[in-house]
């Protein structure tokens, strides 16, 4: 008796190994190398919407999104270009949670709350937890409906593995945000402002690439 249960456990144990273990090893963020020193960083979202909205609405919403993430990660300012050889491509994909489904439906997708307010429960307008690239963690958060898209572009960061770069200052009643990668010229970090010109640059890149024990040289 005591060698069947032991037999049983031992083939549910290997069963749950087989069938359970792959879905929980899927990378949300995933990190491709492709010919020629050329990286791929898919970030893969599904979002679920907690009020009613019309079809139009989501893809508008997601649209908007989609279009400042890869504005800012694309962009010009440096982060595609590794060096002299190397290149890298972000690309987002968003999609809305199925009528009925769950995160867990999910398994190869990074799952946001999107809600129809000022705030979050957390009194932010947007955040999302910070996970490595290629690490099979997931990013959680909860959106509002009403951020600036460029906001977006900043959560996305944080599900590369990246932190803010800004800090809030407090002085008596006053609260100041601190820029703690400020720069003189051009764009500020997307990392450290989502408001005027901001941009992603080639260090962010390389940090991304790093965390997930890629290194460039
Ligand atoms: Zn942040």
């Amino acid at each position: 008796m005591k060698k069947i249960i032991l037999q049983t456990s031992l083939t549910l144990f290997l069963f749950g190994i087989l069938f359970f273990y792959p879905q929980q090893l899927n990378a949300k963020t995933i990190i491709t190398e492709k010919d020629g020193c050329f990286y791929e960083i898919k970030v893969k979202i599904v979002f679920d919407f907690q009020y009613q909205l019309s079809q139009s609405e989501t893809e508008k919403i997601l649209t908007d999104w989609r279009k400042a993430m890869s504005g800012v990660w694309n962009g010009v300012f440096g982060s595609t270009i590794l060096n002299d050889q190397c290149f890298v491509y972000y690309d987002f994909e968003l999609v809305e949670m199925g009528k009925g489904k769950i995160c867990n439906d999910y398994p190869e997708f990074h799952c946001i709350s999107v809600i129809d307010d000022q705030f979050n429960s957390r009194n932010h307008l947007a955040d999302a937890t910070i996970v490595k690239a290629n690490s099979f963690q997931n990013s959680w958060g909860e959106w509002t409906n009403q951020i600036e898209p460029l906001i977006a572009a900043h959560e996305v960061g944080h599900m590369m593995g990246l932190s803010d770069e800004y800090e809030y200052k407090i002085a008596g009643q006053e609260k100041d945000l601190v820029n703690l990668n400020y720069r003189k010229i051009g764009p500020q970090s997307i990392m450290a402002q989502t408001w005027g010109e901001v941009a992603a640059f080639k260090e962010h890149s390389l940090r991304i690439l790093k965390l997930a024990n890629i290194d460039i040289n």
